[in-house]
């Protein structure tokens, strides 16, 4: 039987953690951390993730700004928005939700922030700092799978990965950390010949195409730890709506270990989110803004 991750408790604790270092940060005299978040239009699970973030920042005891800005604002004005951001000393991280509308260049969006205050570590500066190895703010997701992984593996050097996936925002960030704790990996994509059999010799697996349930029970080795990012909604056969990821749960019992969908990965990104916030203040607050990797 395999062991089912508890994403939930996880975050919990690394919340709990996370107070607690606000809580310190402010006994020692420090400001409050604080997080601006910027949400373009109303994508309605936009929407959903922002109010997510702001709740679980009131959670923690970090000062959060919300700026809801209209679907039609130009570039500029949230070039101007993230520059009056960056040089405000109350506000530690900045993350402006994507997807972004069409007037608005994304790229130029994360290259403007701050990458001392890039929490969401999408800056190209954060993501050189982590394929050199150096500490700067990691992407949230990345993190917390890796989280998850220590969880039941707390030392992975060695091991086979797989990462099924190569976005900016997943895949390549996932791939990076596991080679820096020493991991074989493997990143496979949309092209990629014999995935099962690349898979069938895994001793870990991220799926992160968001197909739903394409990582099938004989793809996996007796013994994976198998770690799910996928969130994909589809209908049940009563009609309802229901969340599914990458892995086909129902049939990966042989697994060593593997992530629940919802309640594995989704929970560990917010937690990063607060964790990456209360980083960032600390590092500003040392007078290191501009520099990370220090
Ligand atoms: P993208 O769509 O940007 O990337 C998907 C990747 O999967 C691409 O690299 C693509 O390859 C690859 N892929 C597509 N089809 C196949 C296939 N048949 N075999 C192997 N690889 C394939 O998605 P994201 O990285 O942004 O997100 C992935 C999933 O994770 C989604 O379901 C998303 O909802 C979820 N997600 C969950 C989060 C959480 O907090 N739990 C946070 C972020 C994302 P190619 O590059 O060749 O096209």
């Amino acid at each position: 039987m395999a062991e089912i991750i508890d994403g939930r408790e996880i975050a919990r604790k690394l919340d709990e953690k996370t107070g607690a270092e606000i809580k310190a940060m402010l006994d020692a005299g420090q400001r409050r951390p604080g997080l601006a978040v910027i949400l373009v239009g109303e994508d309605p699970a936009s929407q959903v993730y922002v109010s997510r973030k702001i709740k679980a920042c009131e959670r923690v005891g970090i000062e959060s700004s919300e700026y809801r800005l209209p679907a039609d604002t130009g570039q500029d004005e949230l070039l101007a928005l993230i520059g009056r951001l960056n040089d405000d000393a109350n506000v530690h991280g900045i993350l402006c939700q994507v997807p972004l509308p069409p007037q608005i260049d994304t790229r130029l969006v994360l290259l403007a922030i701050d990458p001392a205050k890039d929490v969401d570590g999408f800056h190209p500066m954060n993501a050189g700092l982590l394929f050199t190895g150096s500490e700067g703010l990691v992407a949230c997701t990345p993190s917390g799978v890796i989280h998850l992984l220590k969880s039941v593996v707390p030392d992975p050097t060695g091991m086979d990965a797989l990462v099924i996936g190569r976005s900016n925002i997943v895949g390549k960030p996932v791939a990076m950390l596991l080679l820096n704790e020493g991991c074989t990996v493997t990143i496979a994509h949309s092209k990629t010949r014999n995935l099962p059999e690349i898979a069938r010799r895994s001793d870990i697996i991220v799926a992160a195409s968001g197909i739903a349930e394409m990582v099938k029970g004989g793809w996996v080795k007796p013994g994976a730890v198998l770690l799910d990012v996928g969130i994909t909604r589809v209908r049940g056969e009563n009609g309802k709506d229901r969340l599914v990821g990458d892995i086909a749960f129902d049939e990966v019992q042989h697994a060593g270990a593997v992530t629940p969908v919802p309640g594995g990965v989704g929970p560990m990104t917010i937690a990063c989110l607060l964790a990456n916030t209360v980083r960032a203040a600390k590092a500003l607050d040392r007078g290191k803004a501009r520099a990370p990797a220090a």
